[in-house]
């Protein structure tokens, strides 16, 4: 049996942020994943905030900035345009990026198996056995998304609530490729969240929707028939005229609401990403704090590890994590107030734009001490670690 420090199963952004921070540790790390590429069926739209290139010095080619919203109403008949001046978040080549940080964590010193899928493991006295791969690890650490395995084998929180999400990637004719992102607020075909139309990188528009996961058992609560009508909407509008447009993929997935999970870890295992909650419950956004707090988990087990280096694992580690204390608010908040007539009269009063560019162009992580840590350069050329939410 293979001796190693740390398993990292899932080879997402949080699985990856995690395990290169215990590589470039000096722990053994080994990362599995289910996928052949990391890259392949990204299940994420992929934007990106501003805070998160500081965790993550993605190349410039992978990025699209992105620095106006347009928010449409349900009606359709009225927007609302929103920008930050200086504050820009980024449309990204998803998979690239993956790749990307996968071939970081590589070069750090950790170890990448892909089609390699986790299915079962053993707690022992001194660490967490995995018989079928002939792995025994002191630190298992379940990054294996929303319906974490992990979670389920060691009976940690699962998520309770989630969102589904569906998208097309769309190849539009250079005159109709949108310039801005549309967000579409329609709480019959996206209810609990919007619609969007967004610019993405190479020429590609991304179309989609979120809404709840299970509202009801009629064909309308099927997301990919809800992106069908919300597309026939737009192009009825005249607000992006999608004719022409060629489709060259489809992205889909389940985005967890429902917070922070309460069991995240036990003896010899640790949950990161959206296996953990760590999606804020009203925006949905998970790339960032998945990098930021993975990150920092990384740096947390690497230094319980190496204290205890001459004592067995299976020692019981607790990083931090978000906690989106404002955000759940919010998010109950819209859940009750997100009806056709009120939305559509929020348009006419100056709250909505005061509150819309808090949550699309929010600057209040830059306010955290973490924020100026992760300014500074490390010898590796990433920035220090330390989220920003
Ligand atoms: C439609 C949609 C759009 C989204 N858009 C955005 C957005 O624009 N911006 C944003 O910030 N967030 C967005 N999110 C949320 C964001 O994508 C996630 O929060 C983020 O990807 C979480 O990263 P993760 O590493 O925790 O999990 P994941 O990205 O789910 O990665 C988990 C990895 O584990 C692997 N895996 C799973 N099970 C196993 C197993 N048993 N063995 C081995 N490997 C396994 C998977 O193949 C995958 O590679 C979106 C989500 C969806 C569904």
């Amino acid at each position: 049996m293979e001796q190693v420090d740390v398993v990292v199963v899932g080879a997402g952004f949080a699985g990856l942020a995690v395990a290169r921070e215990t590589a470039v540790a000096g722990l053994a790390t080994v990362v599995l994943e289910r996928k052949s590429d990391p890259g392949a069926a990204p299940r994420t739209t992929g934007i990106i905030v501003d805070e998160a290139r500081r965790h993550l010095p993605i190349p410039e080619r992978l990025l699209r900035p992105l620095d106006r919203v347009r928010l449409v109403a349900p009606s359709q008949r009225r927007h609302l345009d929103l920008s930050r001046p200086g504050y820009h978040f980024y449309a990204t080549d998803t998979p690239g990026v993956l790749r990307w940080l996968a071939a970081e964590t590589t070069v750090a010193g950790a170890e990448l198996r892909t089609s390699t899928a986790f299915r079962d493991a053993v707690r022992r006295a001194d660490g967490i056995e995995l018989p079928e791969l002939g792995l025994r690890t002191r630190l298992l650490v379940g990054a294996d998304g929303v319906r974490s395995r992990v979670a389920l084998r060691f009976g940690l929180g699962r998520c309770r609530r989630a969102l589904v999400g569906v998208e097309d990637e769309l190849l539009l004719p250079a005159s109709a490729a949108p310039r801005s992102v549309l967000c579409l607020l329609d709480p019959v075909l996206a209810p609990g969240y919007l619609g969007w139309v967004v610019p993405g990188v190479g020429g590609v528009t991304q179309v989609g929707l979120a809404r709840h996961a299970c509202r009801s058992s009629n064909g309308r609560a099927r997301p990919d028939l809800a992106l069908d009508r919300l597309v026939g909407r737009l192009a009825r509008s005249g607000r992006v005229d999608l004719r022409g447009a060629r489709r060259l993929g489809r992205r889909a997935g389940l985005i967890p609401i429902d917070g922070p999970r309460r069991r995240a870890s036990g003896p010899g295992v640790v949950l990161v990403g959206d296996a953990a909650g760590w999606v804020s419950p009203l925006t949905g956004g998970g790339i960032h704090t998945a990098l930021a707090w993975g990150r920092r988990a990384g740096a947390t087990i690497a230094d319980a590890l190496r204290r205890r280096r001459e004592t067995p694992g299976g020692a019981r580690i607790r990083p931090a994590g978000p906690r989106f204390v404002f955000k759940r608010v919010l998010r109950a908040a819209f859940e009750v107030l997100a009806r056709e007539p009120l939305i559509e009269a929020a348009f006419r009063t100056p709250a909505l734009p005061a509150l819309a560019r808090l949550v699309f162009f929010h600057t209040r992580g830059l306010l955290s001490p973490g924020a100026w840590r992760a300014l500074l350069p490390r010898r590796s050329g990433w920035p220090a670690t330390g989220p920003t939410v």
